[in-house]
């Protein structure tokens, strides 16, 4: 499969201008952009650039309204309800966590619960905010409906749940924060779309086809094919428990989905002092880093270092897209009349990818 490398403010810039074009103001767009930039540079490329042709299609659809600001529906002291309006739900959910952090600062918790919202991409990126600001990050999504859904629930035949990812950040006081970052199904739906975009297998017992036959074929998947939960039965139980904490909104309506979104932002000063919760943390993380690696293994490594480790090193030699993406990418700019050359990258566009040596 052919590749192709692109600096990450031209991704942005791509991405940006897409949106711009259909409807997003210019800080939607950067905000947006940002977030789908960042995971192709934290190595979840499933969440990343990949995801725009869909957003458009959705947009010029009429299901998603690129321009759209998410409103407060109800709030407390220490809670939230936003409605996101089916605007882009990577606004929603970025506009919540920083909502949610400065109510947190000065009553030491917030929650905060969604309706009318899309698709938030990779939850990592609201966890590590409110790590990075000294909070603990807290975000779950979790869709369930029966037959109606692409993950199997544990005993089931037909899908009826999403992929329910949960995420927690958690302040380590440098750049590499403790980052829980999964989905509850075996592995995110978009490392399938990866793996097809790219002509390649996906690992064993991650899906089956429309018959329930275990298969590596991710074109199956997308022929009728399931999705499993990680660790059988306990998996399908996290994935339940984020359809029923993203519910706390409600989203009754009929034939509509259970579920959706959850955050809450907690104030480590409300219990310690922060300097010393952090040091303790950096701590603890470095003795369980000590641990004996297996044969064949180079080192224990803690969750949130992957994500490091490749945005270094994707800042510094470029993001590969592959030739299937890259072509839709164009296709989508020629739709709008955007150049796709590097003309369109500001210094706006590129203050959000620091140069890294
Ligand atoms: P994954 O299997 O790639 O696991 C990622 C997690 O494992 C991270 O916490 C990472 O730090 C950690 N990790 C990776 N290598 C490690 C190692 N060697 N040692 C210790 N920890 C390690 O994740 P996934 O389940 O495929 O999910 C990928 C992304 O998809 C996530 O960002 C998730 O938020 C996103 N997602 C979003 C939605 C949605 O509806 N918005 C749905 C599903 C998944």
């Amino acid at each position: 499969m052919q590749m192709h490398t692109y600096e990450p403010a031209y991704l942005h810039a791509l991405s940006r201008r897409l949106f711009e074009s259909s409807g997003a103001t210019n800080e939607i767009g950067h905000i947006v952009a940002n977030i789908l930039v960042g995971a192709n540079l934290t190595g979840h490329d499933s969440h990343g650039v990949l995801r725009v042709p869909t957003y458009m299609r959705r947009i010029s659809d009429g299901i998603m309204n690129a321009g759209a600001e998410p409103t407060t529906v109800r709030e407390s002291v220490t809670t939230l309800v936003l409605d996101g309006h089916q605007g882009p739900g990577h606004l929603t959910a970025y506009r919540a966590v920083h909502k949610a952090i400065e109510k947190a600062r000065t009553s030491e918790i917030c929650s905060v619960s969604f309706t009318q919202i899309e698709h938030i991409g990779r939850l990592g990126h609201y966890a590590e905010i409110a790590a990075r600001e000294g909070f603990v990050g807290i975000a779950m999504v979790g869709r369930g409906s029966s037959n109606k859904m692409k993950v199997l629930p544990f005993g089931g035949k037909k899908g009826s749940l999403g992929t329910n990812p949960i995420a927690i950040g958690i302040p380590t006081g440098d750049e590499v924060p403790f980052l829980l970052d999964v989905a509850t199904s075996v592995v995110a739906e978009g490392k399938l779309q990866v793996a097809r975009s790219k002509n390649v297998p996906v690992p064993e017992n991650y899906i089956v086809d429309k018959n329930n036959v275990p298969t590596t074929d991710p074109n199956e998947f997308y022929d009728g094919g399931y999705l499993r939960t990680f660790g059988e039965h306990k998996g399908y139980a996290f994935s339940l428990a984020a359809c029923l904490m993203g519910q706390l909104a409600g989203n009754y309506g009929e034939g509509c989905p259970f579920g959706y979104a959850f955050m809450q932002v907690i104030n480590i000063n409300a219990f310690t002092d922060l300097i010393g919760y952090q040091e303790g943390i950096r701590a603890f993380l470095d003795d369980i880093k000590k641990s004996e690696p297996a044969d064949g293994v180079d080192e224990v490594q803690v969750p949130g270092e992957f994500e490091h480790r490749t945005r270094t090193h994707r800042l510094k030699h470029g993001i590969e897209i592959p030739d299937t993406i890259n072509e839709q990418l164009l296709e989508w700019a020629n739709t709008f009349n955007v150049s796709a050359d590097d003309s369109i990258i500001t210094n706006e566009d590129k203050a959000y990818y620091p140069s890294v040596s």
